[in-house]
């Protein structure tokens, strides 16, 4: 070797020379001992092997400075011990957004996640007998209340509410499904699929946009195990449709003794037609219709933790809560608590409305968002470089999650361009702020929707907007 770069080489400074320094006390204060001095291997490793590559020419004017190798080793800690799962900044629009996470909780859930986490509590015991209890006693009489139901049970999720549900009333029997349900949500739950895993036998009738009750009384026989509704809550079918009502296969249950099981997808349990939306059946209707299962989402319209929740009559949810498959996906005392939480707002519509995160960002005014959208926009305009430009204007932002899946929310939002970079390009540099914003992009401009913003975003959102220099 180059007898230059070996003593270069040499200059590299000892892993104790950079502890002693005063950056690198502090390196030792604030992160384990182990860790820093990993960071100073990979700092140091880094630098030789650049010097190595380097030209002699270049080399000449190459200075190695210890504060340098401690400022990278630093960011290497920063980066080390940073959490994979961050709050972000949802300024997308899109109010129950899977990948972000769903649904934000609302105080009182919040609270209670809290106690139970530093407490211990009543998650399976009898305070008058002091004898062990039931979890799923927590939730049931507040679902059976708030819905109609006989009875309720809490899964981990919708698809496992599905999953039981089909396991314990028709594993090796049928289910009569129509064509046009057999949906596919994100992320890989596809009803056939489902059905295939419980053990049932899909049985299709009718055709993709049209089913007629005939359809399913030549399809019920001895081996029949229920009859199947799906809430196509992601998309519809429209044009020349038809589909058999909830109430008619009820009728036609009843008559087979063949059970009814309503996978609702998003269940809501509040009408929101005062606030300008359209109407979506609540469950509650289907509980009045007759159904003898209905599961749905307890982060979706309801605004509570993931779960998944089974309401119906007891006989079969009797049989659920005994099935093996029930160990397997039961709740935490987290989902427990949160949901009992959310679901004690439901006892008032104007509550639940506001106090309901989820429920808020779908029935805020345009009004307000107007307002608030101006208010972000000054904000904005004080901080950011010339070659922005800044409109705030009326948009269209989405439920998300499934639900209300045409339906078109006016909002307002802050459209940005840039001279130089591309709208791309703008969406990545907030989505590696630290808080990650998360924007939509539109005919290549960038937008801030206010549906999704709550005040305390605003403050990140400038400063990241701040940060963007050319
Ligand atoms: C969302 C959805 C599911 C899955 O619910 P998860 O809670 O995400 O498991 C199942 N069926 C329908 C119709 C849905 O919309």
């Amino acid at each position: 070797m180059n007898k230059r770069k070996q003593g270069y080489l040499r200059k590299i400074p000892a892993v104790n020379d950079l502890l002693a320094m005063d950056l690198g006390q502090k390196l030792i204060n604030d992160y384990p001992r182990q860790l820093v001095v990993e960071g100073i291997r990979e700092v140091t490793d880094k630098l030789r092997k650049q010097i190595l590559d380097m030209e002699l020419k270049k080399l000449n004017k190459f200075k190695i400075k210890k504060e340098e190798i401690l400022d990278q080793v630093k960011e290497y800690l920063v980066n080390k011990t940073s959490d994979q799962l961050k709050a972000v900044v949802n300024a997308t629009g899109v109010v129950v957004h899977t990948n972000l996470g769903r649904s934000l909780l609302c105080d009182a859930a919040k609270e209670k996640l809290q106690q139970v986490a530093s407490k211990y509590s009543t998650l399976e015991i009898n305070r008058e007998s002091g004898e062990r209890g039931s979890r799923y006693e927590i939730v049931e009489e507040l679902l059976t209340e708030l819905t109609g139901a006989e009875a309720a049970l809490v899964v981990n999720n919708n698809a496992s509410a599905v999953l039981l549900a089909l396991s314990s009333l028709a594993q090796g029997k049928e289910a009569i499904i129509a064509r046009g349900q057999l949906v596919e949500i994100g992320g890989s739950f596809r009803i056939p699929d489902v059905m295939k895993q419980s053990g049932v036998k899909l049985a299709e009738v009718g055709t993709t946009n049209r089913v007629h009750l005939a359809d399913y009384k030549r399809a019920i026989n001895e081996k029949t195990g229920v009859l199947l509704k799906v809430h196509t809550s992601n998309y519809e079918v429209v044009g020349f449709t038809k589909e058999v009502s909830l109430k008619g296969l009820v009728e036609l249950g009843s008559e087979h003794g063949v059970p009814v099981v309503e996978d609702l997808g998003s269940g809501i349990l509040v009408d929101l037609t005062p606030w300008g939306l359209s109407y979506e059946p609540t469950v509650q209707d289907s509980i009045k219709a007759g159904a003898d299962v209905v599961t749905f989402s307890g982060d979706k319209l309801l605004g509570g933790p993931q779960a998944g929740i089974i309401v119906g009559k007891k006989e079969y949810i009797d049989q659920m809560k005994t099935h093996s498959l029930n160990r397997a996906l039961r709740v935490d005392k987290f989902t427990l608590g949160a949901l009992e939480a959310t679901l004690q707002e439901y006892r008032e519509i104007e509550n639940a409305r506001r106090e309901i995160p989820t429920l808020q960002m779908l029935t805020v005014s345009e009004d307000e968002l107007k307002k608030r959208a101006e208010k972000l926009a000054a904000k904005i305009k004080k901080v950011i470089s010339l070659q922005f430009e800044l409109k705030v204007e009326q948009d269209i932002s989405r439920a998300g999650g499934g639900a209300f899946p045409t339906e078109e929310l006016t909002t307002y939002v802050i459209k940005l361009a840039h001279q130089e970079l591309s709208a791309e390009e703008i969406a990545e540099r907030l989505r590696l702020n630290n808080p990650p914003v998360f924007t939509r992009i539109s005919k290549g401009n960038v937008l801030l929707d206010l549906r999704t913003l709550q005040d305390e975003d605003f403050a990140y959102i400038v400063e990241a907007l701040d940060s963007i220099r050319g």
